[in-house]
């Protein structure tokens, strides 16, 4: 059979075999409900804390300050709507940028909706926001700012902890805590970081970004930081997020965490040699641009790029036929025939927004996977563009 080349990491990843197992184990063994008072219960609640401990450990975090969700869609709602409403009698003022998923930027929407005011800050053409204009946007009734650390669709690397520093200092002057929330889907296992260093209040996470299941997420709430819940219930994950726990998600995720801290060191520097190999492939040809940051402010698994003349859902139905699979912007929009908002955020015109791909590389890329599949890109382009169907 054909070998299939899976370059859309940034989407999701493959479970790791050591996740699938830990997960079936839980399902066939460990089902009990956390919450019953026998043995069965008890030793689902501990599976739980100790998935907790461990994703904890990861970010170097108490495991006290981390909150279990369905995914990071609900982290984020819940960080974002969670801090409004439990803050909105300081001020009702948040900030965030153009370049977010859609689960930061339709909640903040949501909140302008209900009559809070919403600053969205542009980034410059490389998707990068400048820190002073942060700086900039701080006013007296502000109570959120929400960036992301690594953009999903072009991989650039917002300065956090400078923006961090910012937001405790601006908070200073003010007599009062502005809440810094990141959305570090993208930037873990990826771009390191620390929450406590960067002056992270909440911090948004995916199981299935980093070879976990799909269907669950974190939520690290910095201690003492209060929150307003979603949904209304019982008692688990301390009332914030109640519902009978997703144990095989939460164990599925624990492990994903647990072979991160093991293999992240040497998979990091790899992943950077893989896109600078992409690059170095694709950038000759005379149709094609890199979209995003030059290295120094990227992340090593995305590369975004633009083919002159060419729609980028052809380019990925026509690599489809070769099995390698790449994607256009970010899954969550790629079925709907818009331009990407973080690329025209970029400066980057209608055409170009929707002549664009991403290739997103994972732990198990290799370099035989980024060889053939630039060849198969340099082709497809050439095949495409003398159809001229653009
Ligand atoms: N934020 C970012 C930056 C993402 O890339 C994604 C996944 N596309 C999400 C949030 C949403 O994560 P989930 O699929 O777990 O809801």
């Amino acid at each position: 059979m054909r070998r299939e080349i899976y370059l859309d990491n940034a989407a999701t990843t493959r479970p790791h075999p050591a996740v699938v197992e830990a997960m079936q184990e839980v399902l066939t063994q460990a089902y009990g409900n956390p919450s019953s008072l026998h043995r069965m219960g008890v030793e689902a609640e501990r599976r739980i804390e100790e998935a907790r401990a461990d994703i904890a450990a990861l970010l170097g975090v108490n495991p006290r300050e981390i909150l279990f969700t369905s995914g990071a869609t609900e982290a984020n709602n819940l960080a974002i709507r969670g801090i409004a409403y439990a803050y909105q009698r300081r001020g009702r003022h948040l900030m965030t940028t153009q370049i977010e998923h859609s689960s930061v930027l339709e909640p903040c929407r949501r909140l302008q909706e209900e009559g809070f005011q919403v600053t969205f800050l542009p980034v410059d053409r490389h998707g990068i926001l400048d820190p002073a204009s942060v700086a900039d946007a701080i006013r007296p009734e502000t109570i959120l700012v929400s960036i992301m650390a690594v953009n999903n669709e072009v991989g650039s690397v917002q300065p956090i902890e400078e923006i961090g520093k910012i937001v405790q200092e601006a908070g200073k002057k003010l007599g009062r805590k502005i809440f810094f929330h990141v959305d570090a889907v993208q930037a873990l296992g990826k771009v390191p970081f620390s929450p406590h260093q960067a002056g992270i209040d909440l911090l948004s996470l995916s199981g299935h970004k980093i070879a976990g299941p799909k269907g669950v997420g974190v939520l690290f709430v910095r201690e003492g930081v209060q929150l307003v819940p979603l949904l209304s219930g019982g008692e688990q994950e301390r009332g914030l997020r109640p519902g009978t726990e997703n144990v095989p998600g939460i164990v599925g995720m624990g492990a994903a965490a647990r072979i991160l801290a093991e293999t992240q060191g040497t998979a990091i520097p790899r992943l950077h040699i893989l896109r600078a190999r992409l690059i170095a492939a694709l950038s000759g040809h005379p149709r094609i641009q890199i979209n995003g940051p030059p290295v120094e402010q990227a992340a090593p698994h995305i590369l975004s790029i633009t083919v002159k003349g060419v729609l980028g859902e052809h380019l990925v139905h026509r690599l489809e036929l070769d099995g390698i699979y790449v994607s256009t912007g970010s899954a969550c929009h790629s079925r709907r025939a818009e331009p990407s908002h973080v690329l025209l955020a970029m400066g980057l015109s209608k055409e170009e927004a929707l002549s664009t791909i991403r290739i997103s590389l994972g732990y198990e890329t290799t370099e035989g996977d980024v060889e053939v599949a630039a060849q198969a890109i340099l082709q497809a382009v050439d095949e495409l563009a003398s159809l001229k169907i653009l």
